[in-house]
């Protein structure tokens, strides 16, 4: 077998996609992933970095097109990873994350049989995140704002970020000018130095308020009240304007201390017709319109009644559960972020759900509580982060003895994980449909229908 080594140059047909959407080629069964590259295509690559069990290549020429390619509208795009599949057409990154939801079906979850639908995706797959974390550097002298090479901490100066509410775009550039009119030093990274670190901004879809978060290493924060009034000015939007201090050598991008500069504590926002009101540190799912396909769709398979007592599980500031509580008996929400919490609480009163009840807490415990107290739910929702359910939240679901569980997974290979696990309890799953909130990413979301077996 020949040995890959870097710097040599190979012709290869690439004949696979990874879950991360980098072509995938082989040289005596040994795999190289490469971006921007789509099966069927014939390149020369030049390999980049090698390892044991797989290599790197860069694309040095292309002998033919895949018809599922379309033109990259800007290479820092997939350079940076804010659009790392922004090369394939949309039609075909829709069929790419139900092939990928399919294969961990197999694979992970041993379900080869339960149907994994077409994905549902969006009319317009760009300008559609609500929220944008952007780091503030210093390039050539200058406070700058953009995006890191991937795999680095190089920034790439970026101003149309594509996927991105436009009015973000400029705002960021907004933003940046003040700072820079400031004389406001950029943080570094390597030395833990320098002072602004981020720039935090959401837009809200429908009401359009904004909030600007400006993320620094130390809470002294010298004229913060000028800069947040020029930015008021230039952006009449933002009704928030707060600092969040994170003195930390970290890549968490928020600390945990915010301090409210100019207007109010939070922003708020509508989904299914309900209002919702969001603090700094609340989840707030970044596609709007697909979070609201999303949730119809998880609603959908429970098939909810009037009689149906729900938990809500890593439940944010409530919308999944507020969504339908008007529909059901009663709702149990749980969630870790104190903050996410009184904004349920809040969000429960301003659109009038009286049969709601939150906990601050971690999911896997309060479950136990939950099933110790003899609560009996007939339908749970869970929606946890990537890495999935705890074993134990698992073990204390299936003890509460629920006759449907609709699981809202962002991680596939996790969501079969426990789709396995699930199985082994006495809970089938039925189906998956995937859902598309993160068009040009290989970010997939997912949700399955479980239920009781009988
Ligand atoms: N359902 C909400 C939030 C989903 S994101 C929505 O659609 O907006 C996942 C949420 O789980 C986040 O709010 C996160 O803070 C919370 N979380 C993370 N780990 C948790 C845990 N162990 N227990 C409870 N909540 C957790």
């Amino acid at each position: 077998m020949e040995t890959i080594k870097k710097n040599q140059t190979y012709t290869v047909t690439i004949d696979d996609l990874t879950h991360e959407g980098l072509g995938v080629a082989h040289i005596d069964r040994f795999p190289i992933f490469i971006e921007n590259a789509l099966p069927e295509e014939e390149v020369e690559i030049l390999i980049v970095k090698t390892g044991k069990k797989f290599a790197y290549g860069k694309v040095t020429e292309r002998k033919n097109e895949s018809s599922h390619r379309t033109p990259v509208k800007d290479m820092d795009l997939l350079r940076s990873g804010i659009a790392p599949i922004s090369h394939m057409k949309y039609e075909y990154q829709l069929e790419f994350k139900q092939e990928q939801v399919k294969r961990v079906m197999n694979k992970i979850a041993h379900m080869p049989e339960v149907p994994v639908l077409p994905t549902f995706g969006m009319e317009k797959p760009y300008a559609y995140r609500n929220k944008a974390q952007i780091p503030v550097r210093k390039l050539d002298d200058q406070l700058a704002t953009g995006f890191y090479r991937k795999n680095s901490h190089e920034l790439l100066p970026i101003e149309d970020y594509f996927i991105q509410d436009p009015e973000i775009d400029k705002a960021i550039l907004v933003v940046r000018d003040i700072l820079q009119r400031f004389k406001i030093k950029p943080y570094n990274e390597e030395e833990n130095t320098g002072f602004m670190r981020h720039i935090v901004i959401r837009r809200a879809h429908y009401s359009h308020e904004m909030m600007v978060v400006l993320v620094t290493r130390t809470a002294k924060f010298f004229q913060a009240h000028r800069i947040a009034e020029a930015i008021q000015n230039e952006l009449p939007e933002v009704v928030s304007v707060v600092q969040n201090v994170n003195s930390e050598k970290t890549n968490v991008i928020l600390g945990k201390e915010d301090i409210l500069i100019a207007g109010k504590e939070s922003i708020q926002d509508q989904l299914l017709g309900k209002t919702y009101r969001i603090s700094p540190q609340s989840f707030y799912q970044v596609n709007t319109q697909q979070a609201e396909v999303l949730y119809k769709t998880a609603i959908d398979f429970a098939q909810l009644t009037s009689d149906d007592v729900v938990i809500d599980a890593y439940c944010g500031i409530g919308t999944i559960g507020l969504s339908f509580a008007d529909k059901v008996k009663h709702v149990y929400g749980v969630e870790v972020v104190p903050q996410a919490i009184e904004d349920a609480e809040f969000n429960a009163k301003s659109n009038g759900a009286t049969n709601v009840t939150y906990q601050t807490g971690k999911a896997e415990k309060v479950m136990k509580q939950w099933a110790q107290l003899g609560i009996q739910p007939s339908v749970i929702f869970v929606d946890p982060p990537r890495k999935g359910l705890a074993e134990e939240f698992i073990a204390a679901s299936a003890e509460l003895n629920p006759d449907r569980i609709v699981y809202i997974s962002c991680n596939p290979a996790t969501l079969a994980r426990d789709l396995e696990r699930f199985g082994e309890l006495g809970y089938q799953a039925e189906k998956v449909q995937p859902v598309d909130l993160f068009p040009q990413t290989y970010h997939i979301e997912a949700v399955v229908l479980l239920t009781k077996a009988v």
